[in-house]
């Protein structure tokens, strides 16, 4: 490890003026003292914001509101969530370990890196690492990477299954800087990578993530989420869905289905949902409706499994999730 300084923040104040100082925020520290020990992320001052009042989950009748220091694990429990927003705490119980999910928050989920071996590998050229150094996976191992919203410039998969969760339910992400608070609708806080992969999101390095908000909506209570994966736990998606149903009198009245592990950024499939909303509910509209998953996927050397696996995880998904009351 190389040397850096470690201060704690009492409040905002003092935490937002740390990070305009050049200080990276830590909460649960999962993904960032992960990558400085490997030398990937080599920050000269880190804040600890732990003390700061970002700890409640409050579900109202029209919203739920988490505080981004939230766990993972506290919000995979909570009744309320688990009754309302089934799918949220699916994708979090089947999220990295138990160990990790008893620390990692929830804003530090969403600003997880990605999981790429060359990004990790700092004598691998990698252009999300160094920008403009090229990008080994292309010509390489990419059997794990994306094959929806690559470029030139980079194909890693958005390693996050909350994501997923959180794009399929037009969630916001709530923030704080020096003009106050603000708010990002999830669809727009990841980014693709196109020429510039170092820019993962739309946040300034001192904006602080304070929560999350999800609207209460008629198909939130039937929803859940799959996740196809190599080994059963501790293991990142290679396919995986994020469903949510109303259905009345056999009929698909409303529909949000959103993936992971194929896209570079969690990604909301809005064909499906048009192609399932007003139908007969039942197989044949899961298969139909499915084949839309992977419109216009462009595979790379070793993925190519990944269109027909995604379209198979959003059937079987879809098919779940009708069958729930
Ligand atoms: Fe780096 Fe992205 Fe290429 Fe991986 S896929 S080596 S993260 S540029």
């Amino acid at each position: 490890m190389f040397p850096f300084q470690f201060t704690k923040a009492s409040d905002e104040a003092s935490a937002l003026a740390a990070a305009a100082s050049g200080a990276r925020y830590i909460a649960g520290g999962t993904t960032l003292i992960d990558l400085m020990r490997e030398t990937v992320e080599r920050p000269g001052a880190v804040v600890d914001i732990n003390a700061l009042p970002y700890r409640d989950i409050d579900l109202q009748p029209s919203r739920l509101r988490v505080g981004s220091l939230v766990r993972m694990s506290e919000l995979a429990a909570h009744p309320g969530v688990r009754g309302q927003f089934p799918v949220i705490a699916q994708a979090l119980e089947l999220s990295a370990s138990a160990q990790i999910r008893n620390m990692a928050s929830i804003g530090g989920n969403l600003m997880q890196r990605p999981r790429c071996l060359y990004f990790r590998d700092v004598s691998a050229a990698c252009n999300k690492r160094t920008p403009g150094s090229g990008c080994a996976a292309i010509a390489g191992r990419n059997r794990t990477h994306a094959i929806l919203g690559t470029s030139d410039a980079c194909v890693a998969t958005h390693p996050s299954d909350l994501a997923v969760a959180l794009v399929a339910l037009d969630a916001q992400v709530v923030t704080r800087d020096r003009n106050g608070e603000g708010r990002i609708a999830v669809t727009d806080f990841f980014r693709r990578p196109g020429g510039t992969p170092d820019r993962e999101h739309s946040l300034s390095p001192d904006t602080l993530i304070t929560g999350i908000e999800v609207p209460v909506a008629a198909e939130t209570r039937r929803s859940g989420y799959l996740k196809v994966r190599d080994r059963e736990s501790f293991e990142f998606a290679l396919a995986s869905a994020a469903v949510a149903l109303d259905i009345a009198a056999g009929t698909v009245r409303a529909a949000r289905v959103a993936v992971g592990g194929v896209g570079t950024v969690p990604w909301r499939l809005p064909a499906v949902e048009q192609a399932l909303v007003g139908r007969a509910a039942g197989p044949d509209l899961w298969r139909d409706a499915a084949s839309h998953a992977a419109d216009g996927a462009k595979p790379l050397s070793e993925n190519g499994f990944k269109v027909e696996l995604v379209k198979r995880t959003v059937e079987r998904q879809l098919a779940t999730v009708a069958g729930l009351s």
